[in-house]
């Protein structure tokens, strides 16, 4: 008997104690969050194995995440103030000893023709292939000229941007061969290049954009609306390179040039459902006198209007961050993708000045919402061309 009342007893015990359990566990739920964002915060850092070394630690934390549920379940309907003053701030997550500097330089490459022979506007298959393996092994990854413009840069953390450009349409861009009515991109011509590095090198995110003049882009005519199609639906950009490839040296005549930049993204918009071609080189650099700017940035043609975000020159340098004070983007500076007769001034050079530090090259943050800038290039920011990303400067 005495036994059996024993245990009843210790039954009973049990039950209350288990019937206690869960507030006892919200009580201390209440000051857990904070605890659970720091040892997270710990994984991040790779402090693993501190944690699996001490058994008890390791309890706690799973403890800690069912508390944290708990109380988020609680708050989420009384107080979401609390809860945003419980998110980390991104800021606190970059890290700082990849030396992130987004006020750096970026390249925006440009190339012309792909073929056989090097020249002065040519590069051979072998020689775009190197340029690519290149750039990916000195941290360079892609984007897209209208992210670059539009300070949309989403690329690793310490890893720098780089924009690829071709200009004059080319067949050698974009070639497309015939195989018992199987299309077929050629392997040497600059997409069947850069498909197959996209393939080798997936985390290159390669992209480019191609200005196109003249009613035959790529030079092939029943393939014109095709090839278009196609590089926007496998993430390439089309931009503009006027009708008839027509320099604005010395143009005077407004209906003139609105013809020839509207006529031209008229054509090209007319083959796309929906894309529209804000971005423009300007053929071989040159500009109208200062007061006619205005029609290479907007204008109308046939009733139909056009507005740029880009305007890109020839070019020689590396261009400005698109929050630095200088940075203008219809006047953006390009980098000559080539080694011959670059007067020191092509990609190569620039990588090696990137290297010496001679030229001071963007690092990215890896988070695209944040600016994050040394203190001490501040001064060259641009407070207004952050927007609405969040700004940081550390020393
Ligand atoms: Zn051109």
């Amino acid at each position: 008997m005495k036994i059996i009342k024993t245990l009843a007893l210790f039954v009973l015990i049990c039950i209350v104690l288990i019937s206690c359990y869960p507030s006892l566990l919200n009580r201390s739920g209440t000051e857990q969050p904070t605890i659970g964002q720091d040892i997270n915060e710990a994984d991040d850092n790779d402090t693993n194995d501190v944690n699996d070394n001490d058994s008890d630690k390791v309890e706690n934390n799973d403890n800690n995440e069912n508390d944290k549920d708990n109380n988020k379940d609680e708050t989420n309907d009384e107080d979401n103030e609390d809860n945003e003053e419980q998110e980390i701030d991104p800021r606190e997550q970059i890290d700082l000893t990849l030396k992130p500097n987004e006020i750096g330089q970026v390249m925006v490459l440009m190339y012309h023709s792909i073929g056989q022979v090097e020249a002065e506007w040519r590069r051979t298959p072998e020689n775009l292939r190197k340029d690519l393996v290149t750039l990916y092994e000195n941290g360079y990854r892609a984007i897209s000229l209208k992210d670059f413009v539009n300070n949309n840069i989403d690329v690793e953390a310490g890893y720098t941007p780089v924009v690829i450009t071709f200009d004059d349409g080319h067949k050698d861009n974009f070639n497309i061969l015939m195989d018992n009515d199987e299309l077929i991109i050629a392997s040497d011509c600059a997409i069947g290049i850069m498909e197959e590095f996209k393939k080798e090198y997936p985390d290159f995110n390669i992209t480019a954009t191609f200005f196109l003049n003249g009613s035959v882009p790529f030079r092939q005519e029943e393939l014109v609306e095709y090839k278009l199609n196609w590089l926007i639906e496998n993430g390439y950009d089309i931009g503009n390179h006027t009708l008839n490839h027509n320099s604005m040296k010395g143009v005077t005549d407004p209906n003139a040039m609105q013809k020839y930049i509207g006529g031209q993204a008229n054509f090209l918009e007319s083959f796309l459902d929906g894309y529209e071609v804000n971005t423009y080189a300007l053929c071989n650099g040159e500009r109208p006198h200062k007061e006619y700017y205005k029609y290479l940035a907007e204008g109308s043609y046939e009733n139909k209007s056009y507005k740029n975000i880009a305007i890109l020159e020839v070019g020689w340098d590396p261009s400005v961050s698109p929050v630095d004070k200088r940075f203008d983007p219809l006047g953006i500076h390009r980098v000559r993708a080539s080694e011959t007769n670059v007067d020191g001034v092509g990609m190569y050079n620039w990588l090696k000045a990137f290297d010496k530090g001679t030229r001071l090259r963007y690092i990215s943050d890896g988070n695209p919402n944040v600016i994050t800038i040394p203190e001490k290039y501040a001064d060259r920011l641009d407070d207004e061309k952050v927007k609405d990303k969040l700004l940081y400067i550390y020393e």
